[in-house]
């Protein structure tokens, strides 16, 4: 029996995708990640390095661990500083020519350490290892992130001045809203559906439900996309929390169904409104580790400004069918398959990894203990005594992160330890500034 190296695989992998490359006029490939602060870098190569890049990676700094969002750089525990090097591999399974950047192309990178292991603090693993830990008990999931946007002209204002959800924006920005559509799909997405937003200037794609690490690759492509898109037609874009004192923000919402032997288990149960036993007990154990959760979903200090009541964020730590101001939002669908719950009080500064990651997690410590789902909630919480607020600062979320045991575990102490690190000195960073001053300083980062 020959067995092969995984270098060697990927070398082979990358041989076979050039010729392809090269014929659709690719000149480089860009290999992206999302640090813990939520913002993806980058390296790129071109492409008569790919194969090599592909077989061994290609250099990048541990202390990228430690980066935030404005790109200082804190240290944790078991940090190197400035010293040691790590590996980005490239992921050619999902390797996509970019519509909008011609002569580029694009793959969401691994971390691995110089030896040829993989890096313990590389999101994108623990995401799968959360998948593969499901997969052990005969469970798939299937996930979607919601892609939101503020665009703007150069000037910072929106680039359009039609109404919430109104046909006047389709009609102002007509060719730019067919450029993104298009480019997605020539990318190989699966749209679903494209529509303008509350906000100002505010939009939304949603696409195909898909494999829980895929989703979180699908959902850093669409914003580079959209970005892409942006940028050739002159416009900026924003996935800030908030990018306006007060107003409705950008959400992050995360949809998941849970699934046995090709059966949705949202579906046709005994529990309430048709959810299986053991969806049910997924469900419950990610609502009690919600706040603890937070920290990954919710990352950054203008988060906070985002999940307020009556934003459809989600701040309260409760569920209900279609309640829109409830973190978790259960969604029946109008087929069996597509019964679902919707995460809302997640944002669009999380890196997807790390939080798909932490909420399989938590799922399957809540199918572990059997947990059931609490009353459910169904009107606004915001008008009951009962209902409970989910942290309402950054300080606070980090409260629960650091209390969560189960997060600890799950995460292990090189991720853990630097989330923390980045959180704590991102509360710090901003711990003087006003709200106006939050925004204003990351409404361009993300
Ligand atoms: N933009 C809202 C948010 O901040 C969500 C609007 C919606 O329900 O899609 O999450
Ligand atoms: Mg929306």
């Amino acid at each position: 029996m020959t067995t092969t190296h995984p270098r060697a695989d990927r070398a082979a992998h990358a041989r076979a995708a050039e010729a392809q490359l090269a014929a659709d006029g690719i000149d480089g490939v860009v290999f992206g990640w999302v640090d813990n602060s939520g913002l993806t870098r980058v390296k790129s190569v071109p492409l008569a390095q790919l194969e090599h890049a592909a077989e061994y990676g290609v250099g990048a700094a541990p202390c990228f661990d430690v980066f935030l969002v404005d790109d200082s750089i804190t240290s944790s525990p078991d940090g190197t500083g400035p010293v040691g090097d790590l590996r980005l591999v490239p992921d050619l399974d999902r390797l996509t020519p970019l519509a909008a950047q011609p002569g580029w192309a694009w793959a969401p990178a691994d971390r691995y350490r110089q030896d040829g292991t993989p890096h313990p603090g590389c999101q994108r693993r623990f995401a799968r290892q959360a998948v593969e830990a499901l997969e052990r008990r005969g469970l798939t999931v299937r996930a979607g992130i919601e892609v939101e946007w503020m665009v703007a002209r150069e000037d910072g204002t929106p680039a359009t001045v039609g109404p919430a959800y109104g046909m006047t924006r389709f009609v102002e920005l007509s060719d730019y809203l067919r450029d993104v559509m298009c480019a997605l799909t020539t990318q190989g997405l699966a749209v679903l559906q494209l529509h303008p937003e509350y906000s100002a200037g505010q939009f939304e794609v949603s696409v195909a439900a898909e494999g829980p690490v895929e989703a979180a690759d699908t959902a850093m492509l669409v914003r580079h996309t959209v970005r892409a898109v942006s940028a050739r037609h002159g416009l900026r874009v924003s996935f800030a929390p908030v990018f306006a004192e007060g107003a409705v923000g950008n959400g992050g919402h995360l949809h998941l169904s849970l699934w046995r032997d090709g059966r949705n288990l949202g579906h046709g149960g005994p529990g309430p409104h048709g959810l299986h036993p053991e969806a049910e007990h997924f469900l419950a154990g990610v609502l009690a580790e919600l706040p603890a959760l937070l920290a990954l979903g919710a990352p950054g200090v203008a988060s906070y400004l985002r999940l307020v009541p009556s934003h459809w964020a989600g701040a309260y730590r409760c569920w209900g069918l279609e309640n829109r101001e409830a973190a978790l939002r259960l969604i029946t669908g109008s087929a069996p398959g597509q019964a679902n719950a919707e995460l809302k009080c997640f944002d669009a500064a999380a890196n997807p990894y790390l939080l798909i990651g932490a909420v399989l997690a938590t799922g399957l410590a809540g199918l572990d203990a059997a947990l059931p789902l609490p009353p459910e909630t169904t009107g606004d919480p915001a008008g009951l005594d009962t209902a409970e607020r989910l942290p309402a600062s950054l300080p606070e979320a980090i409260d629960a992160f650091e209390k969560s045991a189960l997060l600890r575990e799950a995460l292990g102490p090189t991720l853990f330890e630097s989330v923390l690190a980045v959180r704590r000195a991102e509360a710090e960073l901003f711990a003087m500034h006003t709200d106006a001053d939050v925004i204003e300083a990351v409404r361009w980062r993300y």
